[in-house]
């Protein structure tokens, strides 16, 4: 059962074949049995797990189902909780108990879910591998001794080795489609608007955006249902958004007369030669299904990362001026005076990252540098919307690689930041132009997943969850998982 989607489960639950107890208590026993080796979950508790399992059970008894009724979803550690630690895997936030729930929280209660512990992630949410969390690394299932990728890495794990079927994960820069893709599991990143940020903690404000990483895309579908709308206490929530039908979208089995762009900037000479060539199998593919693949370019991609390395660590260094040990955060012992106070609480919680990312926003913020940095870098990012918005004049999707290499080894980039963020390369840009995208299996290189990454204009997420419903129905990816922990 551990392998199976959420909608396999739901299917035996409405059935009436097995009970939310039973499912909690497989995936309690498989993150009891291989936790400590993949250190996915960074917090859990398995009485809580199953108390909200009875409760579902019990409301089943004598209630219609909610539409995630008993069906377990794991949480990245950067959405508050009620219940349990919220921690960001920071030291900063280490034992800090949030006193509400995220707005996706709520949600996923009302539909029923069972929320199953916090998973590991890159601290703040900074990072492509899952290395800078300060409760330990977190491993790939498909090899222990490679990255799950980041910054949701927990999540892909836990997902990847069937601790969890579904997780949370938040993406301001690929951190859901990258794990997803080295994990070979199905991340969606939602239009910005779509989801509410409410009690997410910030880490890039205009960016950040929260989404689901399942086995399969209608699974993605199922969870989106559930957590997107307007939220009034989120400025940054679009009210009404255009709707779209989730379920339906992933009904689609062809492709016929589907436009898919193919941009040139995607296929570049550093990338894995493995990822390329399964890409292009992945787009005959497509095209033997009914589509048409349209050569386009998005001709300021390369500037991408270097407008998000401005613009990322500027929102982060305003955002995470609130830990001041006062507040919020971690206090040192016994401080000299109020500036002592802050500086060592700061400099003992945050790890080295998320510093390096504070002081280069904090010097592209201040006076004489703003405009040469700050403004340049969102002036670059019109330039890429604008790339997207002529695109999608011609084609309905665009198809690329989500990430350029397969899950590294651990250690491999950890010594050289600017190789570790040209690891989003491929998923950064659509983060700056707020549109959506998902990743899902599409091959292996030497036993590693490859992820094949959709995009599409704002609120266009049918477009992508049809297009990659239709090419998991034509290929077998998604029912080869990682093996983790032997035959199940
Ligand atoms: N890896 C990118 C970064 O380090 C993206 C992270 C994310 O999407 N949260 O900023």
């Amino acid at each position: 059962m551990p392998f199976s989607t959420l909608s396999e489960l739901k299917t035996r639950l409405d059935a009436g074949e097995i009970t939310a107890v039973e499912i909690a208590k497989s995936y309690l026993d498989r993150i009891a049995e291989f936790n400590n080796e993949l250190n996915a979950f960074v917090d859990i508790d398995p009485s809580h797990v199953l108390e909200q399992a009875q409760a579902s059970d019990a409301y089943r008894a004598s209630h219609e189902p909610r539409p995630l009724e008993g069906l377990p979803i794991a949480i990245k550690d950067i959405f508050c909780t009620q219940d349990g630690p919220t921690q960001c895997c920071s030291n900063i936030l280490k034992d800090y108990h949030a006193p509400y729930d995220a707005h996706v929280i709520t949600r996923l209660k009302e539909a029923g879910a069972v929320l199953v512990g916090k998973t590991n992630m890159d601290e703040f949410a900074m990072g492509s591998s899952t290395e800078t969390s300060a409760f330990g690394i977190c491993r790939n299932p498909w090899d222990t001794d490679r990255i799950p990728g980041g910054s949701s890495g927990g999540s892909a794990a836990a997902v990847a080795a069937a601790l969890a079927p579904a997780a949370l994960g938040t993406d301001t820069g690929g951190s859901i489609r990258q794990p997803a893709s080295v994990c070979g599991i199905t991340g969606m990143k939602p239009t910005y608007g779509r989801v509410s940020r409410r009690g997410i903690i910030a880490f890039a404000s205009s960016l950040d955006q929260a989404g689901p990483m399942t086995r399969t895309v209608k699974d993605a579908a199922m969870i989106t249902a559930a957590i997107s709308g307007h939220d009034a206490l989120d400025s940054t929530s679009v009210p009404n958004a255009p709707v779209v039908d989730w379920l339906a979208a992933c009904d689609q089995t062809d492709m016929k007369g589907l436009r898919i762009g193919k941009p040139k900037e995607y296929f570049i000479d550093g990338m894995d030669q493995g990822v390329r060539a399964s890409i292009d199998a992945a787009l005959a593919r497509c095209e033997a299904l009914g589509a048409e693949i349209i050569d386009i370019s998005l001709p300021h991609t390369n500037a991408a990362v270097a407008a998000y390395y401005v613009i990322a660590p500027s929102e982060a260094s305003a955002n995470l001026s609130r830990y001041d040990a006062v507040r919020f955060g971690h206090r040192c012992e016994n401080p000299d005076d109020l500036l002592d106070m802050y500086t060592r609480s700061r400099d003992e919680g945050f790890g080295t990252e998320v510093k390096r990312r504070i002081l280069t926003g904090t010097f592209a913020l201040s006076s004489g540098y703003y405009d040469a940095y700050y403004i340049k870098a969102q002036q670059v990012r019109t330039l890429i919307r604008q790339d997207f918005i002529d695109a999608f004049e011609q084609v309905d999707v665009i198809a690329t690689p989500t990430s350029p290499v397969t899950a590294f080894k651990l250690g491999e980039k950890t010594d050289d930041p600017l190789t570790m963020y040209l690891s989003d390369i491929f998923t950064i840009a659509l983060n700056l132009a707020g549109l959506p995208g998902i990743s899902q299996p599409c091959g292996f290189v030497d036993s590693l997943p490859v992820g094949l990454q959709w995009m599409a204009p704002a609120w266009r997420e049918d477009l992508i969850l049809g297009a990659a419903s239709a090419y998991e129905n034509a290929t077998d990816w998604v029912k080869s998982p990682a093996k983790f922990g032997g035959e199940v």
